[in-house]
Order: structure tokens, then sequence, then C-alpha cells
């Protein structure tokens, strides 16, 4: 589905991402860790081509990216994003936010867009909240129009990079069941999160990055209860 091979990236002099190699198949749920300021964000930020890599080689669906070729706003439109900060317009109702894209970068019909939309409302238990503004909106509610908004555009790859660590403790739950019944459907999602008990139920792999190297991926279960890398050790220390 998606495949990185030696991808580096430099912000500057600070070599942020150092020979990354990750692979991801088509269903899978990989659930990204590390401490701040590892790379999580920014090897995010390049699969879906928000941030040019310097070197290496980014396929998807077994084709290589040619940055120079090919519609970037294409395949950007197949990768959904869900970030920290919902990043909702603050301007549109949730329905008007969920069908902004599909309407004018897809050019789906606005019927058609309005019908998917209340299909998706109603599978993040958002159904009554169409016509309200982001501001009405708790933060957990927020995050699930957000996902809504990606999934509108179906995308076959959805990335997550700490959804749910802007939110009361209280509302986490509502997200990380919304993307447990996703990844039950079979999307395939890159999740960066410290919500390990997601990670332990719902991820296939989950993979360790360290000042800009992925140092140790495996299976929830072997990788928590039997890591390898002195690092792994430390971070999972810190928030377990
Ligand atoms: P993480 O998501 O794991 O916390 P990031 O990918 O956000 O890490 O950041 C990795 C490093 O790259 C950090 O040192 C960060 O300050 C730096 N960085 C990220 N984005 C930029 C940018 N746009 N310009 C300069 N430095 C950046
Ligand atoms: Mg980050």
């Amino acid at each position: 589905m998606v495949e990185g091979k030696q991808l580096n990236k430099s912000f500057g002099n600070l070599h942020v991402l150092k020979e990354c190699n990750l692979t991801v198949e088509k269903s899978e749920v990989v659930v990204l860790i590390g401490a701040s300021g590892s790379g999580k964000s920014t090897l995010l930020r390049c699969l879906n081509f928000l941030e040019m890599i310097n070197s290496g080689a980014i396929y998807i669906d077994g084709k290589q990216v040619d940055p120079q070729k090919d519609n970037l706003n294409h395949i950007r439109e197949n990768v959904g994003m869900v970030f920290q900060h919902f990043n909702l317009f603050p301007h549109m109702s949730v329905i008007e936010n969920i069908i902004e894209a599909p309407v004018h970068v897809k050019k789906i019909k606005r019927e058609q867009a309005l019908a998917y939309a209340n299909e998706l409302l109603s599978k993040v238990g958002l159904s009554d909240k169409a016509n309200v503004f982001p501001h009405q909106l708790s933060g957990g509610q927020k995050q699930r129009v957000a996902i809504a908004r990606a999934l509108a555009m179906r995308p076959s790859l959805m990335l997550f990079d700490e959804p749910t660590s802007a939110l009361d403790p209280e509302l986490v739950g509502e997200v990380l069941g919304v993307m447990k019944e996703l990844a039950k459907e079979g999307m395939t999602m890159i999740v960066v999160t410290h919500e390990m008990g997601f990670a332990r139920e719902v991820a296939d792999r989950v993979i360790v990055m360290h000042d800009g190297q992925i140092i140790e991926e495996g299976a929830p279960k072997q990788l928590f209860e039997n890591p390898q890398h002195e690092r792994t050790r430390r971070f999972l220390s810190q928030i377990l």
C-alpha cells in the first residue's frame, strides 16, 4: 500500500529523518511511537507530500511517486490526514466542513457529497450535529468531524498524528472508538499515538522512532513485553 525507502529529510542543518524504511500493507494498522522530536510527524508529512523528502523513494500502491511529474494533489486526496488540532474551518457548519473538499477539489455533485457526508456523520455518531458550527462542539466531537471530513475524500490510507493528545481524558475513548471501527473495516492506517491500550488492541505492528531513525518494530505484544532496544524500554517506561 505504501512504502518509504531510505527516506531522508532535513530542515536546514537539522537532519530529521535518517534513512527511514517502512512498508505498510493494505488494511494494516501501524502505530508509530517515539519521544517528542524524534521525527514522527515529519515522517507522516513526508508520506503525504506535505513535506518533500531530500532523498529516498516513496511508493504508493506499488508505484514510485515522482514529485516532479505526479499530481501531488491527487496523492494527497488518496491519503487522509487527521491532526492533533482538528483544523476544522471555523466559519463553516459541520456538514459544510465535510463536503468542502469533495465538492471543490473532487468536483462531486453537492447532493451526492451531502448524502455521503450524512452517512459519515452517522458512522462517527454525530448525525444530530450536521448544522452546528465547530465552536459548538466538544474536542472529541470536533475530532470525530475531522475524521469524517478526511473520510469524505474516500482515501485508501489514513494518517493520524496524535489525534487524541489535545483532548480531555474523558473524550479520548470516543475518538479511539471511531478509529477502532475504521480499522475493523479494513482501512489502512498509520497512527502516531501515546495510547498504548489502542496500540495493543488495534495495531498489527508498532514502530519505534528515535532521533530520526526507526530503531525497532514488532507486534504490539512482543514489543511491549520484550522491547529489544534500550531506547524503546526507556520510552515505554516513561509513558506506561
Ligand atoms: P515528533 O512528531 O516526533 O515530535 P517532528 O517530526 O515534529 O517530531 O520534529 C522532528 C524535528 O524536526 C524536531 O527537532 C523539530 O523541531 C524539527 N522540525 C519539524 N518541522 C520543522 C520545520 N517545518 N522546520 C524546522 N524544523 C522542523
Ligand atoms: Mg509530532
